[in-house]
């Protein structure tokens, strides 16, 4: 991504905000313990809007005949820059960057009023920061105060993320080559981890490989926690602990992805642990697949958001039927949502810089029709925990199968290239 996209991206959110004003700060740092910080991730929108890579920052947007973007961001620092690297200060910010102007964010309590004198609007993401809305209450009142001297505060709030979620939802073809790199580098991440596995491995040794195939190949890190879970672990939808051995006649479940300049990359593949899927686990999986196919087959420009459910849960419904773990006339049991107990998510959702990207999914009682662009996860499931009422071949199976696609022109594209059939999978897995 060049300095050229962000630039062309703050013009086109310049003309949504009239002669308003846009506050959009960086994610701060977060402490994970005593001295110690988490890895530093910036936040989605204000990178979206700017490439820049330091905390401290933030980014205000004066719209109106003379639009200006304005950065505000650390100073050059000698001794911190020894100790914590390099910083870009106001001025090689402001070139590198493609700003009208940057100041130290020392600064900006000081000028933010001045930027919001007589506006209309001030757009910010409200609430999603309360420390953030206190400051720029702090801001209006301080132009509130200065009335008898002619200068008026906005008379209105917008919330700043429907704009740029729209703004985000619907990806240019640049995003797109990202999005297909950072596929392909979770894609060879999977398909590394089944080469690697073995019985009485710990799942946590799969999670390594992972890791190490997403790092080796530049990704900047993962895209999310990732979960490596064993047999009926997989059951568990946020299983994060990773820390159980594999056991032969099992399967494992992996949803790992990377992040690749910001975007993400979200990947599901359910594999045998020794290689070879039994006659259950092969029925199961089948279905899943069957129902991920009739997902791909409903997402296509001018079908709406949830088209790709409806038809992997008949699929996925009918696979219960015939599996014997629900009985009654296939309408009946969709209508009546008897499926959850198997199957108790979506099957999709947006992906782009936030692995649950940005956009609406319904817009007043419609869902979100899907165009040429739109980045959408295709992951039916399903998992069947033991209980008294399951026939032991089918207890403790999860299934999960995702893929990342994005809407084309005509229907979809598959970004994920990862083994996926079962013929694939013993494939890559086999070992003689
Ligand atoms: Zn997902
Ligand atoms: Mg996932």
């Amino acid at each position: 991504m060049t300095h050229a996209h962000f630039l062309a991206r703050r013009k086109r959110l310049l003309k949504a905000i009239g002669d308003g004003v846009a506050i959009v700060p960086t994610a701060p740092e977060v402490i994970r313990n005593r001295d110690a910080h988490h890895p530093y991730r910036f936040d989605s929108y204000f990178w979206y809007l700017t490439g820049f890579p330091e905390p401290e920052a933030v980014a205000v947007l004066v719209g109106g005949k003379r639009p200006k973007s304005i950065l505000f961001c650390r100073e050059k620092h000698e001794e911190r820059e020894i100790w914590d690297g390099y910083r870009y200060g106001p001025k090689a910010a402001k070139a590198a960057f493609g700003f009208d102007a940057a100041y130290p964010i020392e600064q900006l309590d000081k000028k933010l009023p001045e930027l919001l004198v007589n506006r209309d609007t001030l757009w910010h993401a409200i609430g999603h920061d309360a420390e953030w809305d206190a400051r720029i209450t702090k801001a209006l009142n301080a132009v509130r105060s200065q009335t008898r001297a002619g200068k008026r505060a906005p008379r209105a709030i917008h919330d700043l993320r429907a704009e740029l979620d729209a703004m985000r939802l619907v990806k240019d073809g640049t995003e797109a080559a990202i999005q297909q790199r950072a596929a392909d580098i979770a894609s060879a991440g999977h398909a590394r981890a089944m080469r690697a596995c073995r019985p009485g491995m710990a799942e946590y040794e799969l999670e390594a490989e992972l890791t190490y195939e997403f790092r080796k190949r530049g990704a900047d890190a993962h895209a999310y926690t990732p979960i490596v879970a064993g047999g009926a672990n997989a059951c568990v939808l946020h299983y994060v602990e990773n820390n159980k051995l594999l056991n032969n006649h099992t399967l494992v479940l992996i949803d790992a992805g990377c992040e690749v300049e910001g975007y993400a990359a979200d990947i599901t593949r359910t594999f045998p642990v020794n290689g070879r899927f039994n006659a259950a686990q092969k029925d199961v999986y089948e279905i899943v697949l069957a129902a991920q196919d009739a997902a791909f087959a409903a997402t296509a420009p001018g079908r709406h958001f949830m088209e790709a459910h409806d038809a992997a849960v008949r699929v996925l419904t009918q696979g219960l039927i015939d599996l014997k773990l629900v009985t009654g006339n296939l309408d009946n049991l969709i209508e009546k949502g008897d499926f959850r107990r198997f199957y108790m998510h979506r099957t999709g959702h947006w992906l782009g810089l936030d692995v649950h990207d940005a956009g609406e999914y319904k817009v007043g009682d419609q869902w979100t029709t899907l165009q040429q662009g739109m980045t959408v996860t295709v992951e039916p499931g399903l998992y069947i925990r033991p209980a008294d009422d399951i026939p032991p071949a089918l207890a403790g199976i999860g299934i999960r199968i995702e893929d990342d696609v994005r809407v084309t022109e005509t229907g979809c594209d598959i970004y994920t290239t990862a083994p996926k059939t079962v013929a694939e999978i013993e494939e890559v897995m086999r070992r003689d």
